[in-house]
C-alpha cells in the first residue's frame, strides 16, 4: 500500500539547505498498525507529512496504492489525499465555530457529497467514536479527548486506505489517551492500515512494527514482541 524508495527531503533556511530524510526506504503493507518514534527533530512529522501527502520529498519514489505521487502535481495530491489518507493532529485542528458533525463531514463537502450523504455518514462515524450524543457540539464544548474523537471521525469519514496520526495523544492525559489508544485498535480491526508517531513507548506498545527515526533515518524496523490490547 505504501512504498518508499530512498526519499530525502531538504529543507532551504536562508543560504542554507538543511537535509532533514536523509535516504527513507520503507514498505508497509494495508492492515498493518506501525508506530514511529525517535528523537525530537528526527525528522518523524517531515515523513508523516509526506506519507499523508501534505507534502513531497526532494528526491526518491513514493508509490501509494499504486500510483507514484512524489511527482505528482499540487491538485491531484490533494485529491489523493483527501479520499486515501485520514490524518490526525496533535492539536486535533477542528473548525472552532462549527458542530462535531459538520466538523467531521467537512472532507466530505471537498469530495463532492451532497448534504444528507454527508450527514448521514457523519452520524454514523461519530457514533462508530462513541460520539452518538455529541453532535451538535462546538469543539469548545467539548473535551480534549472529545475533541480527538471528533478529528478521528473526520479522519475516517472518506472511508480511506490510511489512517495517520502525528502523536495523538500528546495533549491528552493518560486516561484519555488509553481511550483513543482502544479506538485506534478498533479502527486497525476494521481493516485500516494505521501509522501513528509517538514518544511514549506505552503508546507505541499497541502497534505491531515499530519504527525508530534517528537523524533521518530509519535506525530500527522491528515486530512488536508485546502488543498491549484490549
Ligand atoms: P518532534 O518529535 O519534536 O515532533 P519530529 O521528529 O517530528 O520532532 P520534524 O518536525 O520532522 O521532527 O523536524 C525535523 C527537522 O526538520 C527539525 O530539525 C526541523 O527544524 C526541520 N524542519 C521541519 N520542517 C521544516 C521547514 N519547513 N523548514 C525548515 N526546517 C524544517
Ligand atoms: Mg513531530
Amino acid at each position: 500500500i505504501i512504498d518508499i524508495k530512498d526519499i530525502t527531503r531538504d529543507f532551504q533556511l536562508g543560504n542554507e539547505t538543511v537535509h532533514v530524510l536523509k535516504g527513507i526506504d520503507l514498505k508497509i503493507e494495508k492492515g498493518e498498525y506501525v508506530a514511529l518514534m525517535g528523537p525530537s527533530g528526527s525528522g518523524k512529522s517531515t515523513l508523516m507529512n509526506i506519507l499523508g501527502c501534505l507534502d513531497t520529498p526532494t528526491s526518491g519514489s513514493y508509490i501509494l496504492n499504486g500510483k507514484q505521487v512524489s511527482e505528482m502535481p499540487d491538485n491531484e495530491l490533494a485529491e489523493i489525499r483527501n479520499k486515501e489518507i485520514g490524518f490526525v493532529f496533535q492539536t486535533f485542528n477542528l473548525m472552532p465555530r462549527t458542530t462535531a458533525l459538520d466538523n467531521v463531514a467537512l472532507p466530505m463537502v471537498y469530495a463532492g457529497y451532497s448534504k444528507s450523504e454527508r450527514n448521514e455518514r457523519a452520524t454514523e462515524v461519530l457514533t462508530q467514536v462513541g460520539l452518538a450524543d455529541r453532535m451538535d457540539h462546538k469543539p469548545n464544548q467539548l473535551s480534549g479527548g472529545q475533541r480527538q474523537r471528533v478529528a478521528v471521525g473526520r479522519a475516517l469519514v472518506n472511508k480511506p486506505s490510511i489512517i495517520l496520526a502525528d502523536e495523538p495523544t500528546g495533549n491528552l492525559d493518560s486516561k484519555t489517551s488509553v481511550e483513543i489508544m482502544k479506538l485506534f485498535g478498533e479502527i486497525h480491526a476494521n481493516g485500516n492500515t494505521v501509522i501513528l508517531v509517538t514518544h511514549e513507548e506505552d503508546i507505541a506498545d499497541h502497534a505491531h512494527r515499530i519504527i525508530r527515526l534517528r537523524d533521518g533515518v530509519i535506525e530500527k524496523d522491528t515486530k512488536n514482541e508485546n502488543i498491549i490490547s484490549y
